[in-house]
């Protein structure tokens, strides 16, 4: 979501006439900033030291992201000299037309052409988070739920197709939660609309809930050419008791049940969740439904952290962290081994079979890579002449536990 905020603001800069270029030759520095953990927080503060000695008057320090909405003047305060102009999320307009009052580039170098777009596109579908998760800073942040108005995200995934993209990303917080402002329906719908787009190869869309997800979504991903073949749906817990201390809104039953039926409509599912292991009152029985879950399932990817309160939630301010840090650890290995194990056995299916992928680059060795519908990283061993935005059908030949490697089918 942060990469798709930048790429808009860096859209309206390019269609102003403005440059990306290195912070030595360069007039303005943008911090993009996340407070999600205190990690993330500290590395603005970290940032914005080692910008002192690059600011001077004539150049110009801004920050924009959720650092903003915490912002009560402590930035200003901490770091006078930089005085850094706050650009609130989305709200980029006047930020432009301030700079071009103060810088004039119409005698300069020429400039790119308006606009820029990638393989992917991402469209911010939600802004905000309307659940309450006790462990969770973003609904403070980041406020309630902004919905875009479904013919303007078709308009916007419809430029982007002209512009070159071959892929549109529908984001959200919670993006199942999405309802057209107009009354034309919910993220099944926009799903629909989207994937008329003349040229548009895939869609995909992130990061359901489980307590939103509808089954009619299912059914439209599972008629569709043009959706991916792949659902981000975090559990955080698989045990019930912690679930209700998180505030998720769902019981295991539930996310189950889920992924049975999507996984009857598409056996060849890739499915991505999110864990927290420590959370407070989760004891060894607890952690071990977590266990007993990924054992069961066999998801595709795990993203795992250990939980560490962030101040200004509800977990931090009115419950106990009564996990020591050093059994945090412990619980969050076993899961990562546990998970490596199960990738690996996911991933080694593959091998034998063809897959389509869209391509995205060429990595270090210069090989084109791109990923597959359901999600998953794959390289082309031997591909000269693969450019980025063709898809490509690959005989899968090697997996490891993150990637698929192979040669495009004959
Ligand atoms: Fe945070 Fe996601 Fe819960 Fe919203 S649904 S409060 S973004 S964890």
């Amino acid at each position: 979501m942060n990469s798709a905020d930048s790429e808009s603001l860096a859209r309206r800069l390019l269609a102003a006439g403005y440059v990306e270029d290195s912070l030595e030759r360069a007039d303005i520095a943008i911090l993009n900033t996340c407070v999600v953990r205190q990690a993330s927080e500290d590395r603005v503060y970290s940032k914005l030291h080692e910008l002192k000695s690059w600011k001077t008057p004539e150049r110009t320090i801004a920050v924009t992201g959720c650092i903003v909405a915490k912002e009560d003047g402590d930035l200003r305060r901490r770091f006078p000299q930089l005085d850094p102009v706050l650009v609130p999320i989305g709200e980029y307009t006047d930020f432009v037309a301030g700079l071009d009052a103060r810088y004039d580039y119409s005698q300069g170098e020429s400039m790119p052409a308006a606009g820029r777009t990638g393989v992917s596109h991402y469209v911010r579908v939600i802004q905000g988070c309307d659940h309450n998760c006790t462990f969770c800073i973003v609904p403070k942040v980041r406020g309630r739920e902004r919905h875009a108005p479904m013919a303007a995200v078709v308009a916007e995934g419809r430029r982007a197709v002209e512009d070159g993209a071959k892929e549109v990303v529908l984001l959200g917080q919670n993006v199942d939660d999405y309802r057209d402002p107009g009354g034309q329906g919910g993220l099944a719908a926009l799903v629909r609309a989207v994937e008329q787009i003349a040229g548009l190869k895939r869609l995909r869309f992130l990061t359901s809930h489980p307590q939103d997800l509808e089954t009619e979504l299912l059914e439209v991903m599972a008629a569709s050419d043009v959706v991916c073949r792949e659902l981000q749906l975090p559990v955080q817990s698989g045990d019930d008791g912690i679930l209700k201390r998180m505030a998720r809104g769902y019981q295991m039953r539930h996310y189950r049940a889920i992924v049975e039926r999507a996984r009857s409509l598409m056996p060849d599912l890739g499915l991505t969740t999110d864990v927290i292991v420590g959370f407070p009152g989760e004891s060894e029985a607890a952690f071990l439904n977590t266990r007993r879950l990924l054992e069961e399932i066999e998801f595709d990817v795990v993203h795992l952290a250990m939980y560490s309160p962030r101040p200004g939630t509800y977990a931090a301010d009115r419950m106990t962290d009564d996990v020591p840090g050093d059994e945090k650890l412990r619980r969050l290995n076993d899961l990562l081994a546990l998970q490596r194990t199960i990738a690996l056995g996911k991933t080694a299916q593959w091998v034998g079979r063809t897959a389509e992928v869209l391509i995205e680059g060429t990595d270090e060795l210069g090989r084109p890579y791109g990923r597959i519908r359901q999600g998953k990283r794959a390289v082309v061993l031997r591909g000269s002449g693969i450019e980025p935005g063709q898809v490509v059908t690959l005989r899968v030949l090697q997996a490891t536990a993150g990637q698929l490697a192979g040669l495009p089918a004959a």
